[in-house]
């Protein structure tokens, strides 16, 4: 029997006195067992919704009920929010949503969730109740589908991407083969997903801290084919961040755009991806000239990215210390010098512009006011000497 000490957290225990028969499941047992920090607290149940909500109201805890239909509501203490969600089974699976039936059978509920990592249990005493062997996965690094993989990808075909979002966090040891067969078998299923859940999951095995396994695996198998397309070079991978835009940039071999359009990205993770692909390398720049130069014309963080993209430490470094020119003159300063308001005005400072940026960006504003003058065939009146 394996016990772990309770987290010490005043919010979970307020919520634990009102609801003492209930476990915290799924993520928190995991990473608890696997020693790494556990964010949030996810609470299961055997007590039906409504009596889940009195006991709650009753201890002075704000619940909302978030998924009454499906057993969930969810306790707010301190500010955060735990979710209680009442043991279930599964009734009717249609390869990605289910109806459900409250029960009060622990093991009933483990046996519906999707790794044996993640179908584990602890009571308020600190005893984890693993019916699938899921600890000893943990340690292992197994991500293994409780019950019949095969079975189980059919009832929900999003698990053939949570499973490649657990293998690339806690995956130490290749799928079986049964697994593996499954895995590629539910391909055509995957098209059956909203593209916003697929690019949620996406999103997540990119962001883990070495995703490049998983997804070569995933690229071997032909999933990545079947759900990225766009993005065939897996082995650019190696060596980026923990930045999923980044490295999907890094990845791309089609249109960033029309990419970002069929995944339905947000505008800020579409024009990221947009800039990182559109924004100049920095390679062979050995110069700092060169490099003000870009920060003038571009963002500092787009351009740090790109040189992660085309292996560049060396311009890394140097573009990180590096404070982002900015060109002395306005519109103002032109008129000022005497040059009537109109299209002069924008051309003049375009120009003196591009002899600053010509120059390096070294010039400071006396010497683009002088540069200004002699272009506009003025007397330099205004620069102090
Ligand atoms: P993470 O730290 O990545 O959020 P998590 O384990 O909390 O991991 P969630 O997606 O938040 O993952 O799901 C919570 C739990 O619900 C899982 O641990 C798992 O037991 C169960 N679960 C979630 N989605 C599914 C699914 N599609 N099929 C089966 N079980 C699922
Ligand atoms: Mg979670």
């Amino acid at each position: 029997m394996i016990h772990l000490d309770v987290p010490a957290d005043p919010a979970l225990a307020k919520v634990w006195d009102a609801l003492p028969d209930a476990r915290v499941v799924g993520g928190a047992v995991r990473d608890a067992l696997a020693g790494r920090p556990v964010a949030d607290f996810d609470l299961a149940t055997p007590l039906a919704p409504e009596a889940v909500m009195a006991a709650l109201k009753q201890a002075g805890v704000k619940v909302v009920p978030t998924g009454l239909a499906h057993g969930t509501v969810t306790a707010v203490m301190a500010g955060r929010g735990f979710e209680v969600t009442t043991l279930r089974r599964d009734v009717e699976t249609d390869g990605r949503h289910a109806v459900v039936a409250f029960t009060a059978d622990w093991k009933v509920d483990a046996s519906r969730r999707d790794f044996t990592i993640n179908a584990m249990s602890m009571a308020r005493d600190g005893t984890v109740f693993d019916y699938f062997g899921g600890a000893a996965d943990v340690e292992a690094g197994r991500i293994r589908f409780v019950g019949d993989p095969a079975t189980r990808i059919a009832e929900d075909y999003l698990r053939i991407l949570r499973f490649f979002r657990f293998y690339a966090r806690y995956g130490r040891v290749p799928p079986d083969p049964a697994t593996l067969d499954a895995l590629k078998a539910g391909i055509p299923g995957l098209a059956r997903l909203s593209v916003e859940r697929v690019w949620h999951e996406l999103r997540r095995i990119l962001g883990a801290p070495d995703p490049a396994e998983a997804v070569g695996l995933m690229d071997r198998l032909g999933i990545r084919a079947a759900v990225l397309p766009e993005a065939a070079a897996v082995s650019r991978l190696a060596g980026l961040p923990a930045d999923p835009i980044l490295r999907l940039a890094g990845m791309l071999t089609g249109e960033p755009l029309a990419l970002a359009e069929r995944l339905k990205l947000s505008n800020e993770d579409r024009d990221r991806l947009v800039r990182l692909v559109a924004t100049p390398g920095a390679r062979g720049s050995d110069d700092d000239g060169t490099l003000r130069r870009l920060l003038a014309d571009h963002a500092p963080a787009d351009l740090i990215g790109r040189t992660w993209l085309d292996g560049e430490p060396d311009a890394r470094r140097r573009l990180s210390g590096m404070p982002r020119p900015v060109f002395p003159l306005e519109g103002r300063d032109v008129v000022a010098l005497g040059v009537p308001a109109g299209p002069r005005v924008g051309a003049l400072l375009r120009d003196v512009r591009q002899w600053w940026l010509d120059g390096g960006c070294v010039a400071n504003r006396a010497a683009c006011q002088a540069e200004l003058a002699r272009r506009a065939n003025l007397p330099n009146i205004n620069v102090k000497r």
